[in-house]
This record gives structure tokens, C-alpha cells and sequence, in this order.
């Protein structure tokens, strides 16, 4: 579903990603590790266009992000075909960026309403729906600041999906939440990598998290994947020298 081709990215002499390949299977959940500064955030970035690459192509369930296909001649994307290849991708950030002037069901409804065109009562039926899952039924009155940092975090992951996005992107969703709310959030993450198809592709440091949700690791060092494989096998028994380093690091 998601497939990175030879994707080169640098920032001025620094090569953060170089030639990259990697792909993620419809439905699975894929996590990537790593030191940092490996690229697993630019990854990401460049999945949310808020990136371009320097070289090579990304495609996400079957559409070029990076082109468009006009004539048989592969072209660079218009702003038109990246709008509408980016309705496939939701995205939890660790900041968890709600509009803080909306109430938390406008939060989860706007975007549907206002992109996808659904009509308002049946974005709010959805929306109240998923607000039930997150465990936040009581609170969708109330605006972004009446929260904790776990509840609006379950805002966010309610309006990520709100857009029924084919892949949702997680970027180290509980870095910026106090420790006893990290809990709360990976129990609604899980339930969702265990009951939904939806394809998952995360940056996270909760390596008990990942070894839970992840059909894939892959192991970033210097802008490359270095290792790869089920959880059981790199966090239990890891090839490269890099990887025993970095886990007995965080572990
Ligand atoms: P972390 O775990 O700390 O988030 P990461 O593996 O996600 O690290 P990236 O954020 O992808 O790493 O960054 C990779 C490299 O790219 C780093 O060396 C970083 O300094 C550099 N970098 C990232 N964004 C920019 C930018 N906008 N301009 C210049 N350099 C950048």
C-alpha cells in the first residue's frame, strides 16, 4: 500500500535519507525504529507532502505521490492529484493539533464535512461513534483545553479516522503526554491495530508498543533500514551489531 522507490532526501550536504526502498503490505502495521536523527520522521514528513523528495518516487495504494500519470509520461504531481492522494493518509502527530477554538465533536466533524463533503448529521453520527471507542463520550462538548493530554490525543486519533484513511501515520504519539496517560492512549492504538484493516506506519520509542501492534520493525540507522523483520525476532534476537546497541540502549 505504501511503497517508497529510491527516495533520496537531504537537507543542504546532509543526506538523510539515501536511496531508500521499502514497502508496507495493505493492512499491516509496520514500526520504524532507530537512533535519533535515522530519518524515521522525515519518512513520515515526506507521506504528508509537508516534504518533497530530492530523487526517487512514493506511492501510496496504487496513486504516485510524488507524480502523476498524464499521457504514459510520468509527471510531477499538481497540487490537485497530492490533495486528493492525501485523503487516503491520516496522520496523529505528538502535539496532537486540534483546533482549540472548536468543540471536541466539531474537531472530529470538520474536516469530513468540509473535504470528503459528507452531510453534517451523518458526520456527527460517525463522529460520536468513534468518540465512544476513544472512551470520550462525555466530553464532546467541551473544547480542546478543558482536556488532559491523553484525552486530547484521543481526539486526534477519533479525527484521524473520522476521514477513513487507508494508512495512518503515528509520530511518536506519546512523547509530549505525561507518563501516567501514555497507558490510556496505546490501550485505544492497540484496539485499533487489532480490530480495524487499516494500515499502520509509526515512529515510536514504546518499544513494548511496537513488539504489540507490529507485523513489521524495521531498524533505521543513517538514513537507511539496516534490519527488518517481525518483532519477536529483532527485539528477541537482532543481527546487526546496531540494533543490539540501540535496543539495550532503549530497552
Ligand atoms: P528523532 O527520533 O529524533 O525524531 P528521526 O529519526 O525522526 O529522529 P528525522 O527527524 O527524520 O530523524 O531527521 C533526520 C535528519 O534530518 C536529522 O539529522 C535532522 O537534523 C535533519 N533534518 C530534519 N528536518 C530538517 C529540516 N527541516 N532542515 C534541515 N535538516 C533537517
Amino acid at each position: 500500500l505504501i511503497r517508497f522507490d529510491s527516495v533520496t532526501k537531504r537537507f543542504g550536504s546532509n543526506v538523510v535519507l539515501d536511496e531508500m526502498d521499502f514497502t508496507v503490505s495493505s493492512g499491516k502495521h509496520v514500526t520504524l525504529i532507530g537512533p535519533s536523527g535515522s530519518g524515521k520522521t522525515t519518512i513520515l514528513r515526506l507521506l504528508m507532502t509537508l516534504l518533497k523528495p530530492d530523487d526517487g518516487t512514493i506511492k501510496v495504494a496504487g496513486d504516485y505521490l510524488t507524480h502523476e500519470e498524464r499521457g504514459g509520461q510520468l509527471v510531477p504531481a499538481s497540487e490537485n492529484h497530492v490533495r486528493e492522494v492525501r485523503k487516503k493518509i491520516g496522520m496523529i502527530f505528538q502535539q496532537f493539533n486540534l483546533f482549540p477554538n472548536m468543540r471536541v465533536l466539531r474537531n472530529v466533524t470538520e474536516a469530513p464535512v468540509h473535504v470528503l463533503g459528507v452531510p453534517k448529521e451523518q458526520a456527527e453520527e460517525r463522529a460520536l461513534e468513534l468518540l465512544e471507542m476513544v472512551g470520550l463520550s462525555e466530553h464532546v462538548n467541551k473544547y480542546p483545553t478543558q482536556l488532559s493530554g491523553g484525552q486530547q490525543q484521543r481526539v486526534a486519533i477519533a479525527r484521524a479516522l473520522a476521514m477513513k484513511p487507508q494508512v495512518l501515520l503515528m509520530d511518536e504519539v506519546t512523547s509530549a503526554l505525561d507518563p501516567e496517560l501514555v497507558a490510556g492512549v496505546l490501550d485505544v492504538l492497540r484496539d485499533i491495530a487489532h480490530t480495524t484493516d487499516i494500515t499502520m506506519l509509526c515512529v515510536t520509542h514504546e518499544m513494548n508498543f511496537a513488539r504489540d501492534i507490529s507485523d513489521d520493525v524495521l531498524m533505521f540507522d543513517a538514513g537507511r533500514v539496516i534490519e527488518s523483520g517481525a518483532p519477536e525476532k529483532i527485539f528477541s534476537d537482532p543481527e546487526h551489531e546496531r540494533t543490539r546497541e540501540f535496543l539495550s540502549a532503549v530497552l
